[in-house]
């Protein structure tokens, strides 16, 4: 059979869930101030299978005061220590890795086969590479004369609040984990509501690992944890994934405290496929294609999810034919079946809104080449969120090209040239990720540099390494992550300025 891993609580389960998962603060795991916990439903059934606490502003307070007792010994640990921790964080993931793999999963409706290739590797190097990147980092000195020095010296910040949306739980966790924790914080994360119970997981697994205090976890809703955690007057950054209207509340949070920002938020990523790419029909034709059809990677709930795809008017016919032919081979069904390539999205809501855009589309006049409904896979199934993955075709102006979706949904348009092309790809209050195919190398080189993203794939995409920058241009956010100059985000700059001189001045 092709279903290896079981359902979870079913015969062969991988996963036990707990019937219910508390906070997480000061090393234990502690009940909620309100009482109120809420429950976490499955997409891939759209039926509930635990509950989680219902944190508020009194679990903040005492997340905030665990991480400053934890801080005191931490901010002084030498980085020897905390790329140890690092280290054997990812251990203990490498050996768990198709348990968390399912666990993310039936949180989040994903292919097993995404979980276990990328998702779970991603993270794992992740934390390896800051582990290595935190050694490796110095401080400077500058001579000011002969006998003064000014030493510049890499400070932690103290205890930093994180907020993490849905769509890649455990990788946009230790996005923001790893280089926070490898700087020498204490951190406050809260998960998304949607998917909170495979981070639980991933913390049994880990949680004797790391120091008490150094890591709490206050689960819940926006408004009523989150909010208070960007509020919080003793946190010393707020780092955010999420929506762009969210990001813009976060930033107001923290002008209260005055205390630094990094946003990774929303996209409409343009993936330009220009006429070279087809002058023959050989293997660098069929990556282009592959291309294409990545707007379905993760059900396209991806921030960098191309999105928006310009083909040049010149091979439009032909290319566009051959990639409906890979868009209707996608194998759409359970996320635990590993040859499942298209999952479920993650959440009824989500889902609605996908729907509410196939209704849109229509209605303002685009045409739907493939798709455009609710895929009804029956069974067990029948009750999860599933979409089937869908072709627009139409013009830029129109809202399916220009509001963020987050569904297995691409908006198809064609350009006559260069200029045209680079004029649709940076008609967008968006600039996070983009796409460029194309043979020649200047052709390459110039439409990358022209367009207005943080992160432009040239004939490549959805490639996110660990020491690569990532992050956006225009609303798509401040700041990077990845890379070791995301440790900046997390560190302050100590100078200490020194006169060795024995007389006056
Ligand atoms: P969201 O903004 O609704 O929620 C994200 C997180 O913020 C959740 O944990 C939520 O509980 C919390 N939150 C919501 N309101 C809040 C408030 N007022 N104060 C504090 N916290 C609050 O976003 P979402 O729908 O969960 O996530 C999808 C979005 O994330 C998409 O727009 C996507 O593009 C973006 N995203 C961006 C990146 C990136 O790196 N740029 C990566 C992944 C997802």
């Amino acid at each position: 059979a092709s279903t290896v891993y079981a359902a979870p609580n079913t015969p062969g389960a991988a996963v036990n869930y707990r019937p219910r998962y508390d906070n997480f603060i000061g090393g234990k795991y502690v009940p909620p101030a309100s009482g109120q916990y809420f429950e976490n439903v499955t997409p891939v059934t759209g039926k509930p299978f635990t509950e989680v606490a219902r944190g508020t502003a009194p679990d903040v307070d005492a997340a905030v005061e665990a991480g400053w007792r934890a801080f005191q010994s931490w901010g002084k640990t030498s980085v020897a220590e905390r790329a140890l921790l690092l280290n054997r964080i990812a251990d203990r993931m490498e050996q768990n890795l198709e348990l968390l793999a399912v666990a993310e999963t039936w949180d989040n409706g994903k292919p097993i086969r995404e979980t276990l290739a990328a998702d779970l590797p991603l993270a794992i190097d992740h934390f390896r590479y800051f582990a290595g990147a935190i050694r490796a980092q110095e401080g400077g000195i500058s001579e000011i004369d002969h006998d003064t020095v000014a030493y510049h010296f890499h400070e932690p910040l103290g205890v930093v609040g994180q907020i993490i949306p849905w769509n890649f739980p455990l990788l946009m966790a230790t996005w923001k984990l790893a280089p926070a924790l490898a700087a020498g914080n204490c951190v406050v994360l809260k998960p998304a509501e949607q998917t909170p119970a495979s981070i639980h997981v991933w913390l049994d697994l880990v949680k004797d690992l790391i120091p008490d205090g150094v890591l709490n976890i206050v689960n819940g809703f926006g408004i009523e944890a989150g909010a208070p955690l960007a509020q919080h007057p003793r946190i010393r950054k707020i780092a955010f994934t999420g929506e762009t209207t969210t990001g813009r509340l976060i930033m107001q949070y923290a002008t209260q405290n005055l205390i630094p920002v990094t946003l990774e938020l929303g996209g409409k990523s343009p993936n330009i496929f220009f006429e070279d790419v087809a002058a023959q029909h050989d293997a660098f034709y069929e990556k282009a294609q592959e291309g294409f059809g990545f707007f379905a990677l993760n059900q396209g709930e991806v921030c960098t999810c191309p999105s928006r795809a310009l083909v040049q008017s010149s091979i439009y016919d032909g290319f566009v034919s051959d990639g409906l032919a890979r868009v209707a081979g996608f194998k759409q069904g359970n996320p635990l079946d590993l040859s499942t390539q298209v999952g479920a999205q993650a959440s009824n809501d989500q889902l609605e809104k996908i729907l509410s855009y196939f209704d849109i589309g229509k209605q303002e006049g685009a045409r739907v080449l493939i798709g455009g409904e609710r895929a009804d896979l029956g069974g067990d199934l029948a009750g999860g969120y599933y979409v089937q993955p869908t072709v627009f075709e139409g013009q830029n102006k129109m809202r399916i090209f220009q509001e963020e979706i987050f569904g297995p949904v691409v908006a198809l348009t064609s350009f006559s040239d260069f200029d045209d092309a680079i004029s649709i790809a940076n008609d967008t209050l968006y600039g996070l990720g983009a796409g460029v195919w194309a043979r020649d190398g200047a052709l390459q080189y110039r439409a990358g540099r022209a367009i207005e993203a943080g992160r432009v794939w040239t004939n490549t995409y959805h490639q996110y390494p660990a020491h690569a920058a990532f992050g956006g241009y225009k609303q798509s956010g401040i700041g990077r992550e990845n890379h070791k100059m995301m440790l900046d985000h997390y560190q302050q700059t100590k100078n200490l300025l020194v006169s060795y001189a024995e007389g006056p001045m």
